[in-house]
């Protein structure tokens, strides 16, 4: 489990380099909810999602002469734009496995930070078989999504930028896929504030994290049908569940109908785009599935990245009913 003084590091590594993302608040939100809502607009980070802080944190505590031989990943989303980029500050190559058949706009946003795409069929070859080859042969250095104390540490100084911002919350909202942004952000948040209550947010189908805590083992399940594309986990970590155990109060499910709210509440009434798992912790409240009345509450919007081709195809469904 990362410790203070990890998380020390990490926001001293970050200082300067992350960007120090707003704290929204909207009198509609507060009035509606009759609570106090900030919402930590994550999706202006580097990258376009939290990732960014996670990535650079865990690269940039290696060893300089490992760092120098390269990093590699094996994450098609949003991690691998933060690989990227983070690698691309340190001027050391990075190569990302993705499958030949992801989105091009995800192969573009990662070559666009001048990594290394190595693609692969995801019905005939296993991505961990092609990065194992790139690390023993290239001694390149894997920077996992979310299970790493170094990526945990990273994350939490998203919930700490926060605090510094809000004061003081009663409750803290998180989108959650491997757990990685949950745990860094609970972590930070008890430094300052023990009794904050910490709750997570995974779509209906993805509810690995729920299942993990209410059984109290790892529970692996298969890839989830959602739109939210950041959480398409299938278990948590063993560092991540370990830290869930201990500092996460509730796991809630949303719908992708939900999610769907929680963009459309985001751009019509705070002018804002998140993609669908940036939305999720938002479409939680929205949906009543967390009692916030009368409460400070803090929300993080984790992430942006979405095609306007995708935006559209989500939204004019309901746009036209
Ligand atoms: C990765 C991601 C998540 C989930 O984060 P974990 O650390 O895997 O729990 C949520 N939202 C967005 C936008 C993401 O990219």
């Amino acid at each position: 489990m990362p410790t203070e003084i990890d998380l020390a590091a990490a926001t001293a590594r970050l200082a300067g380099v992350a960007r120090q993302t707003p704290v929204l608040r909207s009198r509609l939100l507060d009035e509606t909810l009759g609570a106090e809502i900030h919402l930590k607009a994550e999706h202006l980070q580097h990258t376009g999602a939290f990732k960014f802080r996670g990535a650079f944190n865990a690269i940039a505590a290696l060893d300089s002469d490992i760092r120098a031989r390269g990093i590699v990943t094996y994450s098609s989303g949003n991690h691998a734009q933060a690989v990227a980029r983070a690698a691309q500050i340190f001027r050391v190559p990075a190569t990302v496995v993705m499958p030949n058949d992801a989105p091009s706009s995800k192969r573009q946003a990662t070559e666009s930070y001048g990594a290394t795409i190595v693609t692969y069929d995801r019905f005939r070859e296993r991505r961990e078989d092609i990065a194992e080859s790139i690390l023993s042969e290239q001694h390149f250095t894997l920077i996992p999504p979310f299970d790493h104390p170094d990526v945990i540490a990273g994350q939490s100084t998203c919930a700490r930028e926060l605090f510094e911002t809000s004061g003081p919350l009663d409750q803290l909202i998180v989108s959650v896929g491997g757990g990685g942004l949950i745990s860094g952000s609970a972590l930070a948040a008890h430094e300052v504030n023990p009794r904050c209550r910490i709750v997570g947010v995974e779509p209906e189908s993805g509810n690995d994290v729920q299942l993990s805590l209410q059984q109290g083992r790892i529970v692996e399940i298969d890839v989830p049908d959602t739109i939210a594309d950041g959480q398409q986990t299938t278990s948590p970590g063993k560092h991540t569940f370990a830290v869930m155990q201990q500092h996460v109060d509730e796991i809630v499910t949303v719908t992708d109908d939900q999610i769907l709210d929680g963009v459309d509440y985001l751009f019509r009434f705070q002018k804002q785009v998140a993609e669908p798992s940036g939305a999720c912790a938002l479409a939680a409240i929205l949906a009543n599935k967390i009692n916030v009345a009368g409460s400070r509450v803090g929300v993080i919007i984790s992430g942006g990245n979405i095609s306007p081709e995708r935006f559209f195809e989500l939204m004019e469904p309901r746009w036209k009913k």
